[in-house]
């Protein structure tokens, strides 16, 4: 029987990542993966077929944030951001803009890099990068601090203001007024670059490289941002590691004595526990109850900071084998989980934005302040 697209992504993550891993360096842009990917219909997903996409269901797109999260974070991160551009493509694009992009971003032959975040930056009002016009054509100056994909992409949405409004310009990387900086040094989330992207006079038409046309405003729509995909990639990261980690301990379990037994038991218990938990609340965030609603928010603090934990205590449990071993598995989730706490927004700007949330509304549903 055929298997159904998510179904052959799990496939994909579970059976073609490890030992793609384990054959090439982890911090080489893994053109081969992204390839299978396109192969697979990945980067189509959140496209409807009348524009050439498979137009999965919110809760199969998740899924791919969650196998790609067990598999490995930065194609998660390449593919994730991919997606969201798929929809704001297709949310507030011209027609003549989804008729002209949204084919190829569905087949993954024009694979798309944002470029919005700027250091310390908390409202797209506060944007330093800025789309101007000079007569008929439009110019771009700024500096994004870390851009995933920032090499490789086909084409970059640059968030920038202008006047009072914030505007997604459609950059061709090829073309001059645009630097990518060097590859920045971090602990994990290695294989897909991040860099820094410098604009400077970049030139573009303002009619129709401008998403939605000239002075479209996307600033509620980026307050709006939702948080699943970053829940999905620590549900799954959090599932991979206690796997490694149960079939590590069952391997050697016949050679301790009852005692260590015990105590290893007791420990695998816990781990299991919490990612039991963690998964409940991913799976909560994906059928969501009227009763008692997930704010993915809320989610993607708790489900991020657990995975920490987690991953841990699984490489505790494997010993020296979680720490240094042929595969590298749990480091590698160990060194990119650091990364959740803070990609898609810092867990304490989402603590802050809850607890505004919590106070200025009483228990009967009163607005208080
Ligand atoms: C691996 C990686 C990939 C990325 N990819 C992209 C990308 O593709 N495109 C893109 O545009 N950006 C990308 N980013 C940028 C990312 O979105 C930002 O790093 C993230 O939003 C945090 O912003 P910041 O680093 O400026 O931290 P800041 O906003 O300066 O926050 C730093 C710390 O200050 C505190 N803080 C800040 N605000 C609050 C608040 N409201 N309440 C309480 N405490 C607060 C928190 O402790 C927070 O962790 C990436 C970053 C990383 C690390």
């Amino acid at each position: 029987m055929d298997s159904s697209g998510p179904d052959r992504i799990a496939h994909f993550a579970r059976h073609e990542i490890g030992p793609y891993l384990a054959a090439h360096p982890e911090d080489r842009y893994p053109r081969a993966l992204v390839q299978r990917l396109a192969e697979l219909g990945a980067f189509g997903v959140t496209v409807p077929p009348e524009h050439g996409g498979s137009g999965w269901s919110r809760s199969e797109v998740a899924c791919i944030g969650y196998e790609l999260g067990r598999g490995w974070q930065p194609l998660a991160g390449l593919v994730g951001t991919h997606l969201k551009l798929c929809r704001q493509v297709l949310e507030h694009g011209t027609p003549r803009q989804q008729q002209r992009w949204l084919a190829p971003m569905a087949r993954g032959e024009t694979v798309f890099a944002r470029a919005y975040h700027e250091q310390g930056l908390s409202h797209p009002a506060e944007l330093g990068t800025r789309a101007t016009r000079r007569g008929p054509v439009g110019v771009l100056h700024g500096r994004k601090s870390w851009v995933t994909n920032a090499r490789d992409a086909d084409r970059v949405l640059a968030i920038a203001r202008s006047g009072d409004a914030t505007v997604g310009v459609f950059v061709d990387p090829a073309r001059p007024g645009v630097t990518v900086g060097p590859e920045l040094p971090r602990p994990g989330m290695l294989g897909v670059s991040l860099a820094e992207i410098t604009f400077e006079g970049y030139e573009f038409d303002p009619e129709e490289e401008v998403l939605g046309g000239w002075g479209h405003d996307l600033t509620e729509p980026l307050l709006a941002h939702d948080v699943t995909s970053y829940v999905a990639r620590a549900a799954g990261s959090a599932d991979a590691v206690l796997d490694q980690a149960v079939r590590f301990v069952r391997e050697g379990l016949d050679r301790r004595t009852p005692e260590v037994r015990g105590a290893i038991r007791l420990r695998v218990g816990e781990l299991a526990t919490r990612v039991a938990v963690l998964r409940t609340v991913w799976q909560a965030l994906l059928t969501p109850s009227p009763d008692a609603p997930m704010p993915s928010d809320a989610a993607k603090v708790f489900c991020t900071t657990a995975l920490q934990d987690v991953v841990r205590e699984a490489a505790l449990l494997c010993g020296g084998a979680g720490y240094a071993a042929p595969d590298g598995t749990l480091g590698r989730h160990y060194r990119d989980a650091l990364a959740l706490l803070i990609i898609g927004a810092p867990n304490d700007a989402l603590l802050s934005r809850i607890g505004e949330r919590e106070l200025s509304v009483a228990r009967d549903g009163r607005q208080v302040y």
